[in-house]
């Protein structure tokens, strides 16, 4: 684990959405000295009233302008639908020098989003933490999340160097190896890690559902199957991922344009009796199970999402948190 600072890295952090991630950061901006002091804001009164309850910041505000108005860093963690308005919403309460960063699971389009809305004198480091869980609020949140974990930063060519540089102090400091991508590139990328195996559990978590000559019993009965590593990935929340789709829309299609064909041309071999195909992938796919496992990013214990934390999620995670297995957001 990173030693804390001696002295923190910004003077006020202002946390626009103190959900799982962003109150995972004011956890780790807590638990590492990287902030003087912290300011959230949420739209929700009962995610506010928790925040102050559980004492993740200096001061709650309903009011993100309220929020951001002497921070040095600004964190925005809200859904990606949400980015345009607030952006809108604090750029005139920014003050000069700021630095505003973000955690959204697709990058092109919060810049899309963001960039207009920010005033001269104010930076801006796009970043995504390629770490969550499937849970969501303030209570699930915890300061070990981003630990061993990649946070991709995609500055653009207006982004001052200087403030990349700090945000990538602050991520290597909340434990996160940092890694810089194009922002398009990140889109494509993920997309294939994380928003198509999203959308192939929702389906076939789905499909089970709607089926009509296996009873829901015996689904959840026989679930051990395989079905109930879907189902993890699947109760992930459907706001965040109804707006990942609707924001990395080109990304998403091209993959699952390849993802649709690698699957017809499975559906052949199996229909062909082509044995010597499915066991030429399943080694291939197997070896790709080894290397994550090798660089960290999964141990090998097989808890299919029910036992303890991960490698990296560790004690600081909160019982409430305890049950989930960490995966990309
Ligand atoms: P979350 O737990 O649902 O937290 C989001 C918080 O933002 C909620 O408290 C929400 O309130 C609040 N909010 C919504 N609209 C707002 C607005 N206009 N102004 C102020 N607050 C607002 O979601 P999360 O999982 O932390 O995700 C937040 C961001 O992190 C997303 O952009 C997502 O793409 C990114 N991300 C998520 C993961 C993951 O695995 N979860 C991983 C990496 C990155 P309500 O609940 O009332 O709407």
């Amino acid at each position: 684990m990173a030693k804390p600072q001696q002295t923190p890295l910004f003077g006020r952090l202002a946390v626009i959405g103190i959900g799982l991630i962003g109150s995972s950061i004011a956890r780790a901006a807590r638990e590492h000295n990287l902030a003087g002091s912290i300011a959230v804001a949420d739209a929700s009164e009962a995610h506010r009233r928790q925040a102050a309850e559980l004492g993740l910041a200096d001061a709650v505000h309903a009011d993100a302008a309220d929020a951001v108005r002497d921070a040095d860093l600004v964190m925005l963690c809200v859904p990606l639908g949400a980015y345009a308005a607030v952006a809108a919403h604090i750029g005139p309460a920014l003050k000069p020098g700021a630095i505003v960063s973000d955690v959204g699971s697709c990058k092109q389009s919060v810049i899309r989003d963001v960039a207009p809305h920010l005033p001269a004198g104010v930076a801006f480091v796009p970043g995504h933490p390629v770490a969550g869980t499937e849970h969501s609020g303030p209570a699930a949140g915890f300061a070990a999340l981003f630990g061993g974990r990649w946070c991709i930063l995609t500055p653009t060519p207006d982004t001052d160097p200087a403030a990349t540089e700090k945000l990538r102090a602050f991520w290597a400091a909340c434990g996160s190896r940092v890694e810089m991508m194009e922002p398009r590139h990140h889109d494509l990328v993920l997309a294939i890690t994380s928003h198509v195996p999203h959308l192939i559990a929702y389906n076939i978590v789905g499909t089970a559902d709607d089926m009509e000559t296996v009873t829901q019993s015996e689904v959840i009965k026989y679930s051990a199957g395989g079905f109930r590593d879907f189902t993890r990935i699947a109760a992930s929340d459907p706001t965040m991922w109804r707006d990942v789709f609707l924001n990395n829309r080109e990304a998403v299609l091209e993959m699952l344009g390849r993802f649709t064909e690698d699957l017809i041309a499975l559906q052949r071999a199996i229909r062909w009796g082509e044995g010597d195909a499915l066991f030429d992938l399943f080694t291939r796919t197997r070896a790709i199970r080894r290397a994550i496992i090798d660089a960290g990013q999964e141990t090998a214990a097989p808890d299919f999402g029910r036992g303890a934390a991960s490698p990296t999620a560790g004690s600081a995670a909160p019982a409430a948190a305890k049950p989930a297995k960490p995966k990309a957001g």
